[in-house]
Order: C-alpha cells, then sequence, then structure tokens
C-alpha cells in the first residue's frame, strides 16, 4: 500500500523563470527572496494572482482524456494521479504521447491530409511569433515568457533571421565556470545574478545539450514535419522562408491538436 499523500504541488521552469523575473533588480543587487523563500512563501505569494489548481488525471482516463487536457490548460507536464492513495504515478508530456502515436499509429490508417503542405494545412502558428534579438538581454527573453506564455523563443539577428531556440528549460541549463570543471546549472552557479547579459552570451553558456533550431519549410508536407520532429525529439520547429526568416512554429502541441482533437471536431483549443 503506497503511503497517503495529503497534497501534491508542481513546481516547474515556468514558476522558476516568475520568480527570477519578479525578483530581479540588477547584477548588483543579491536576490534574498530566491535564496531564502521556502516554496510554500512562493506558492502564497504566486497563488494571489491566479487561481491556479493542480490539474491531473486519472490513470483510468483515456489518452484522448490526456491530450484534451495538455492542450486545454496549456500545460507541458500533466502528472497521472493514483485517485485512492493520492501518488503520482507518472508525468505526462506531449513528446511521450507523440512518440507512442507515431511507434503504434502505424497500425492504424493515416488521415490522407498528412500528405498535404502545412502552410495549405494550416497547422502551427504564423502570426505574431514572440521572438527576441540576440542582442537583447536575458531578463528581456524572460520578460517575453511570463508576458507571453510561451515555451521558446526563436532568436534572431536584426534581419529576423532564426540564429538560435531558446526555451524556458534553457533558463536553468548554464555552464560552470571553467576552473569549477563539470557543467553546472544556473541556480547552482548563481548565475543567475546576471540577467543583463546579452542572449549572445546566454547562448554561449547554454549547457552541453542544446536543443538546436530545427527548422521546416512551409512547402512541406505534414508528414516530413511530424518526421522531423520525432526524430529529432524536440518540442517544436520554427517555420521558416528560404532566407532563414521566422515565419512561425510548429509545436507538438499543434499537431496533436491537428491529429488528434481536430478529427474528432475538438476545435482550437490553442487560441
Ligand atoms: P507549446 O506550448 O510550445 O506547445 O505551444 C503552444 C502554442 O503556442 C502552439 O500553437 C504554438 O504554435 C504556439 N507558440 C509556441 N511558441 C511560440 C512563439 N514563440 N510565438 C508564438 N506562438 C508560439
Amino acid at each position: 500500500m503506497g503511503q497517503q499523500v495529503t497534497e501534491i504541488c508542481m513546481l516547474t521552469i515556468t514558476d522558476f523563470i516568475n520568480i527570477l523575473h519578479c525578483y530581479y533588480k540588477s547584477p548588483m543587487v543579491q536576490m534574498y527572496e530566491l535564496e531564502n523563500h521556502k516554496i510554500e512563501t512562493w506558492r502564497d505569494v504566486y497563488l494571489q494572482y491566479s487561481n491556479h489548481f493542480l490539474i491531473s488525471i486519472s490513470p483510468e482516463a483515456s489518452l484522448f482524456d490526456a491530450i484534451y487536457s495538455l492542450l486545454k490548460y496549456k500545460i507541458h507536464r500533466l502528472p497521472v494521479i493514483d485517485p485512492e492513495s493520492g501518488n503520482v504515478l507518472h508525468i505526462l508530456t506531449h513528446k511521450r504521447i507523440l512518440k507512442f502515436l507515431h511507434i503504434f499509429g502505424k497500425k492504424v490508417p493515416t488521415p490522407a491530409f498528412i500528405r498535404r503542405e502545412i502552410q495549405e494545412l494550416g497547422i502551427g502558428t504564423f502570426r505574431n511569433i514572440a521572438t527576441v534579438q540576440q542582442a537583447a538581454s536575458l531578463y528581456d527573453a524572460l520578460s517575453i515568457f511570463v508576458e507571453r506564455r510561451v515555451s521558446a523563443l526563436p532568436v534572431v539577428d536584426e534581419q529576423g533571421k532564426v540564429v538560435a531556440l531558446y526555451s524556458r528549460f534553457d533558463v536553468i541549463k548554464f555552464r560552470g565556470k571553467p576552473l569549477l570543471g563539470p557543467w553546472q546549472n544556473l541556480a547552482a552557479q548563481k548565475s543567475y545574478n546576471n540577467l543583463d547579459m546579452t542572449m549572445q552570451e546566454a547562448l554561449r553558456r547554454r549547457a552541453c545539450f542544446v536543443e538546436g533550431v530545427i527548422k521546416c519549410y512551409p512547402d512541406e508536407t505534414l508528414e516530413t514535419i511530424i518526421d522531423r520532429i520525432v526524430k529529432a525529439e524536440v518540442h517544436r520547429l520554427v517555420l521558416v522562408d528560404r532566407a532563414d526568416v521566422v515565419k512561425g512554429i510548429v509545436s507538438l502541441s499543434d499537431l496533436l491538436q491537428a491529429m488528434v482533437l481536430t478529427p474528432v471536431g475538438i476545435e482550437a483549443l490553442l487560441s
């Protein structure tokens, strides 16, 4: 018998970014709040501004229900909770689900529209893309994450050409000082004290594994795009024109919406 759990709370990178953004003043001012706040203190501060409740799913629910919740609530992690013990059994993500569908989907007929071009199908976001200039500061990027609630930002040069992709996850992946040896993360190294650094510098200091900019083009088929995103094990592709100028984002959320929810009549949970 598992232990009875009374309350479960999820603390994700989004919370860490919100905390950093909330308390950062300058490289000269230490963020005591960040170092001394207890998780419960932060949760109380945060809850004043929203009525966040934990979104979860039971192991009895269908995969369809899981996809619906991920997209409806615009979350990236869905805990599967045992209703009896209250224990967390698993954390579901888009990546896991798409990979599963990709492997087992081969046994069921694929829709004909999979061979049509992405621009024709309109799968993805093609307007008002949140990007960050490479000369902008890391703090600017955090502000965009907080305001736009997107999970990654294409980093662009003055011409709007994509030079990198900076995801929320990258915020905590920071290279340690060479003398310290192994890669260390931003929190361990307290690099968060300098959010004034440029995005160029932040990109240089990203830790070892970097999810590169995996691109796609408007005239590619949905099939090609699904294949690329699954093989690369990334959450999104940056849609560019032939000059590499950012034109859109195709994320796993867009693909799950198009492949699973829209065919059964559940329209545009993402908008
Ligand atoms: P995600 O949370 O990354 O799965 O994306 C949720 C929705 O936001 C999808 O419709 C994406 O196409 C869209 N999206 C993701 N990143 C961006 C961005 N940087 N700017 C605008 N829309 C985005």
